[in-house]
């Protein structure tokens, strides 16, 4: 069995041209991969597969001049010059190494190609999931599948990266190598795309390169010894080519939304339910009233159907609740196991237990739970229990903490809630510090707790948790994280696991259970014993569905590994809107921002305002190409990579109208209804 490295290769690169030829150390980049690749054990022989482009004539002479085997074939159809390349070398299995992998290790290849000679895979690599640094790239796949591929797939940004058909058609037997080594992908960038990237290469070269092969492991325990020099090139996006590619497919074309029976439902809710929804943001108001549908009748994975029969990839998920997927086969079946025996009962039922020592077991501050029914009742609970606990009456709070007076009180929202009840609340801004201190200093003794999203969309700086900890402390106040939002997303036991600081009280709601009522309020045992004698008590807490639909959700995040999933397909998203945003010449309008499992779209004008036009045209023209976008994504595990390439599609044609009607001034005029309102103000 003949083992073929193919290494392809070419120079024109927008972002940085001839890099496969620049010098690293004296010789060029391209000869220090070819050496490197061809040190793996298992490799029979190495050949740089470029295109039949004139200016590619320099890497042929390259080659020839180091006697480098070389083959030549098409320009962007790459997956036709793999085949190609791979027939001509008479080639069992197919090594595909990429000329930006300038770090590329032996070993990792050695590792990738042992595990598909073992198990009989077609398509083996480490790049489904990242758990390699970017830039260690490699994927080993037989000769057959290369065939099958080149012949059934006609997709033509998939044949230009060669191997997405591999992963996404289902058509063959893959496996994602993972590295045993445990480190956050996302803090290393080895394949060189930009000008930063080279730096960095050159400087590890310049360490560790005398004339030989490093390896794997000296790389990382350079980097450990020497963290500074991954901020060479840090928050580089990964695959950005590969975004960019959407800019040639053709654009998506509108389809006539038939929304009939939505505005006419409407015309019969607006007599019968104020706001015509039972969630603000789910309101008609929310959407392009009159070009986007009001009612929604049913979902399945990652589609939802409006009551017109319009279908849709939906990225609401119901503002976060359906993490797993809607009517997702295990939870549908644990619920209507469960129905079957009752739904509410005259005394505690066994499952309470279990989900609470579930809980216990799998958020660090858990000792003692107690559950609710939605976020606002957790977050209302826990405030009171720190009120009890200390003897204090003022909160400080950081976030959005839902609809009870203690907190809306402060926001513009806040008809209705009495004066005197909002003096007791004080917000503080995230990321600064000085304004909790000032909080403490002009209340002193008098904060009972400090109430925060651990992370919203812009990630805690300076240790700023930790930080929020000890003043809260110091002032003998509480400190609660609202994770609502962050729970079983982020990481599977919050942000208080992924940033490791825990708090004295913790809030749980929404992607908790796929979708069924349940919040929980857990914490440390001394002050969750409050709940004995603090009143937190409702008709509906201990009803089982919602329960073991949140037993069953828990189980299967741990069990399938969910959040990995979360983390890719949102940063898969979210690189690619801002690529695609940059290539447009949109930055400064709307960017993707927010840590990948929850990213938010945000639209600004051009003085820097939210603009809530741009936010409307935006989501019409991505609702009429089947994409249910209101502006945040709350990624599923049933959003695939089919999914969400289509999105970016739909996201290309969308913002290509956005450029259009900035550029024209006719955002307005191209609206097909109402604009959509603000959500919520904040103070
Ligand atoms: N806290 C946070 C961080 C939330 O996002 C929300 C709801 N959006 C709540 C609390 C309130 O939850 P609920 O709407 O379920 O009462």
């Amino acid at each position: 069995m003949k083992i073929t490295a193919v290494i392809q290769a070419r120079v024109g690169s927008s972002r940085l041209p001839a890099k496969v030829l620049m010098d690293i150390q004296g010789k060029p980049m391209l000869w220090h991969i070819v050496k490197r690749v061809s040190s793996a054990k298992l490799i029979d022989e190495v050949v740089i597969a470029t295109s039949k482009n004139n200016n590619n004539d320099r890497i042929v002479k390259f080659a020839k001049e180091h006697d480098f085997k070389i083959f030549r074939g098409s320009e962007n159809n790459c997956l036709d010059r793999y085949y190609r390349a791979a027939k001509e070398l008479k080639a069992d299995v197919v090594v595909r190494i990429t000329a930006d992998c300038a770090l590329i290790c032996p070993e990792v290849i050695d590792n990738v190609i042992s595990e598909y000679l073992k198990n009989g895979y077609d398509y083996v690599t480490n790049t489904i999931y990242y758990t390699y640094p970017e830039g260690c790239d490699v994927e080993v796949f037989s000769f057959e599948a290369l065939k099958k591929a080149w012949r059934e797939c006609r997709d033509s940004v998939a044949r230009e990266h060669v191997t997405p058909y591999f992963k996404n058609s289902g058509r063959f037997r893959i496996k994602n190598i993972e590295n045993k080594i445990h480190i956050n992908p996302e803090e290393y960038k080895w394949s060189v795309d930009r000008i930063e990237d080279m730096e960095f290469v050159r400087r590890v070269y310049k360490y560790l390169y005398h004339g030989n092969v490093f390896s794997y492991k000296e790389i990382m325990d350079l980097l450990e010894k020497y963290p500074e020099l991954k901020q060479i090139n840090s928050k580089a996006i990964i695959n950005e080519g590969f975004y960019r590619g959407f800019l040639k497919l053709p654009k998506i074309k509108a389809k006539k939304l038939r929304i009939n029976k939505s505005l006419l439902l409407k015309r019969k809710a607006d007599k019968l339910i104020p706001n015509c929804s039972q969630t603000l943001s789910k309101s008609y108001s929310q959407f392009v009233y009159g070009a986007a549908p009001v009612f929604l009748e049913k979902g399945k994975g990652s589609r939802v159907w409006d009551i017109d029969g319009n279908e849709y990839i939906d990225y609401a998920m119901a503002l976060g609740p359906v993490i797993l997927g809607h009517n997702y086969p295990a939870i549908t079946s644990a619920i209507k196991k469960i129905a079957v025996k009752g739904v509410t009962f005259t005394l505690p039922h066994r499952l309470e237990v279990e989900l609470a020592e579930l809980l216990c077991r799998t958020i660090p501050c858990a000792e003692m739970v107690r559950f609710g029914k939605n976020g606002s009742d957790a977050t209302s609970g826990a405030v009171r229990v720190a009120r009890a606990l200390t003897g204090r009456d003022k909160v400080a709070c950081c976030g959005y903490h839902g609809w009870q007076d203690w907190y809306i009180g402060v926001t513009t929202r806040n008809k209705g809630v009495p004066g005197e009840v909002r003096k007791l609340t004080s917000t503080f801004e995230y990321n600064k510090i000085e304004t909790l201190e000032k909080i403490f200093a002009e209340n002193p003794k008098q904060i009972a707790c400090v109430i925060m999203e651990p992370v919203g969309v812009v990630e805690p700086e300076d240790n700023f948790l930790q930080k929020v900890k000890e003043l809260t402390h110091k002032n003998g106040a509480i400190l609660i994280f609202d994770e609502v939002v962050t729970g079983f997303r982020i990481s599977l036991g919050g942000a208080q696991e992924y940033f490791n600081v825990r708090p004295d009280l913790a809030c749980f709601g929404k992607a908790m259970s796929n979708g069924l009522p349940i919040s929980a309020v857990v914490g440390k045992r001394e002050i969750m014993k409050q709940f004995e004698e603090v009143f937190y008590s409702f008709t509906f807490g201990g009803e089982i569905v919602s329960i073991a639909a949140a037993i069953g959700t828990i189980k299967e995040i741990k069990e399938k590994n969910v959040i990995r999933h979360l983390w890719e397909q949102g940063r898969k998203i979210k690189d690619g809107y801002n690529v695609l945003s940059k290539e447009y010449g949109l930055e400064r309008y709307t960017q993707c921002i927010g840590l990948p499992p929850r990213t938010v779209i945000i639209f600004k004008n051009r003085t820097g305002q939210d603009d809530l036009l741009l936010k409307s045209l935006f989501q019409q023209e991505c609702l009429k190409r089947k994409v249910l976008f209101t502006d945040d994504h709350n990624i599923c595990f049933s959003h695939t990579d089919k999914d969400i390439d289509y999105t970016l599609r739909v996201y290309r044609t969308a913002l290509d109208i956005l450029r259009d009607a900035i550029s024209k001034n006719k955002v307005r005029k191209l609206l097909e209804g109402e604009s959509v309102r603000p959500v919520f103000r904040k103070p």
